[in-house]
């Protein structure tokens, strides 16, 4: 992945934090705006810690998305942003386009609910 794809990536993750994250203080929607402008390589620390510090504030269900987003930026930086954490392989950038933070490719997605499925019980 080039770096524009990346950065096009990053804008969707980061417009998706701010999705979740509506109804939080003034003081860090404001913080969360200073990194939303500046998508320099070099803020991403920062970044990130505004969103960890973000994810304390938030209920369950906000913060594990703000957790999966934070893991995304996270690989990004890495360098490992859309690849299949399980496989290796590339994740189709549609997908990822319909999903930034997938994890996985929708090959292994399917293996593991099928097997999520198999299990006991409901699981949510
Ligand atoms: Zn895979």
């Amino acid at each position: 992945m080039n770096h524009k794809r990346r950065h096009h990536f990053k804008k969707l993750l980061l417009t998706e934090l701010r999705r979740h994250v509506e109804h939080v203080n003034d003081e860090q929607a404001r913080a969360l705006d200073i990194a939303n402008d500046d998508l320099k390589e070099s803020s991403d620390a920062a970044l990130r810690n505004v969103i960890q510090e973000l994810a304390l504030n938030l209920g369950d269900r906000e913060s594990k998305a703000v957790a999966d987003i934070d893991q995304a930026l996270l690989r990004m930086k890495e360098g490992s942003y859309g690849l299949c954490v399980r496989c290796g392989h590339e994740i189709d950038e549609r997908r990822l386009e319909a999903l930034p933070t997938a994890r996985y490719d929708a090959a292994c997605q399917a293996e593991i609910e099928a097997k999520r499925g198999q299990g006991a019980g409901p699981s949510l």
